[in-house]
């Protein structure tokens, strides 16, 4: 008889898992509290991504909600840095949220091609999720109640977003790391939509730092957007959180994704460690040992980007700026150290289990 497999949440994570195991012949159904996949938001994430690779390990098609990447840079406490990256590496643009061509909505429609039953409108409470038989994946993303009812560590951020319409000239990535937030802020580029966010972490921005943003956005390129929200504040195992955020398994329950610690975009966690986290999940299902050394394997920057967090959370300003600027000065996307970065990128690791 198939094994039948209970998984929360219809996101990138989630449906990477429910796919997997449908494929593996598990009858797989997905609780998705919205109506619709995708979030509120329409919006672009923003990575490097090796495509071939991950289609071939994930053996899934991808490449509809990606767009590549045609210049990225820089600002940093007044200066501009211009960037490339190192030869064979890419970068892309992501179309989330509710749109037909979003990440979400291509990974569904496979699942659905799949057979793997989605159940819209259906969202788990706590207890719910407590009570999922063992073996089942949470794959809840930012949910505040999944992290308690999973007692897992989680913090709060903030996130200060605008979005419109771009200029195609402009460079598709901008990056700001400066004086006015403790995380980071950027720019994104799909065609003509645009948008810019600012996070922050523990508090939420202060106005003068909202107007600094602002400014520094419409100084540097040009970029003024009307109208700013603040809607996005939520819960995440923040990489900052704690040393112990990163973990495939809790209990009986297998994690995913975001909960499973693995959100940020920078250094190369967020819709890659998704999609790959989303794999690893399905293959705990059947041998948790296998599949936590394999979590482990492909998570080798989880610590150097807990430092560099840590540093720009409590590093005071007058040593971050030129900690930054030599950063980003001595950048060289051929140098050594760097390239040694990319090569740790998880998604160009194989799989080792399948
Ligand atoms: C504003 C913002 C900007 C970002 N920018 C980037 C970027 O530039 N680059 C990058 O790589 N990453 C970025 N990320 C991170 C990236 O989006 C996430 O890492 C990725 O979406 C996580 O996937 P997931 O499967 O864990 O969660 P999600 O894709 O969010 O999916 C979770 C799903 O679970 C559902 N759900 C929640 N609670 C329940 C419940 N109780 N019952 C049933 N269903 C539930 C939700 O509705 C949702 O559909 C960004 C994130 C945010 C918030």
């Amino acid at each position: 008889m198939a094994k039948k497999i209970e998984i929360a949440g219809a996101g990138l994570a989630g449906l990477v898992a429910g796919i997997t195991l449908a494929r593996r012949g598990c009858e797989v159904r997905v609780h998705e509290a919205r109506r619709y996949i995708g979030g509120d938001l329409s919006y672009a994430d923003s990575t490097i991504m090796d495509v071939a690779a991950l289609e071939a390990e994930l053996g899934l098609d991808l490449e509809e909600a990606l767009e590549p990447w045609t210049l990225t840079r820089a600002w940093s406490y007044g200066r501009k840095y211009e960037f490339g990256l190192p030869r064979g590496v890419e970068g892309f643009t992501v179309e989330r949220g509710k749109g037909e061509h979003s990440l979400e909505n291509v990974l569904y429609r496979q699942a659905v091609a799949e057979g793997v039953e989605v159940l819209l409108g259906s969202r788990l409470s706590k207890q719910e999720i407590k009570e999922l038989p063992p073996g089942s994946i949470i794959a809840t993303g930012l949910d505040r109640e999944a992290f308690e009812a999973m007692d897992l560590p989680c913090r709060p951020f903030f996130c200060h977003m605008a979005t419109g319409r771009g200029d195609p000239s402009r460079p598709s990535v901008i990056i700001y790391l400066d004086g006015f937030t403790r995380e980071f802020g950027y720019y994104f580029q799909r065609g003509e939509a645009a948008g810019a966010l600012v996070f922050s972490v523990q508090r939420p921005m202060t106005d003068g730092e909202k107007e600094e943003f602002k400014a520094k956005l419409a100084a540097g390129d040009g970029i003024v957007f009307d109208t700013w929200s603040d809607r996005i504040a939520s819960w995440a195992a923040w990489p900052l959180g704690s040393w112990s955020n990163l973990r495939l398994l809790q209990g009986e329950k297998i994690l995913a994704g975001t909960l499973a610690g693995l959100i940020s975009p920078v250094l190369l966690f967020g819709v890659n460690g998704a999609l790959v986290s989303g794999k690893i999940a399905a293959l705990a299902v059947d041998d948790r040992d296998a599949a936590l050394r394999e979590f482990k394997r492909l998570t080798p920057l989880y610590w150097p980007q807990f430092a560099f967090r840590k540093c720009r959370e409590y590093l005071p300003h007058a040593v971050l700026k030129p900690l930054t600027r030599v950063i980003l000065s001595t950048y060289d996307p051929d140098s050594f150290p760097y390239a040694m970065l990319f090569a740790l990128y998880p998604p160009g690791c194989k799989f080792s289990v399948r």
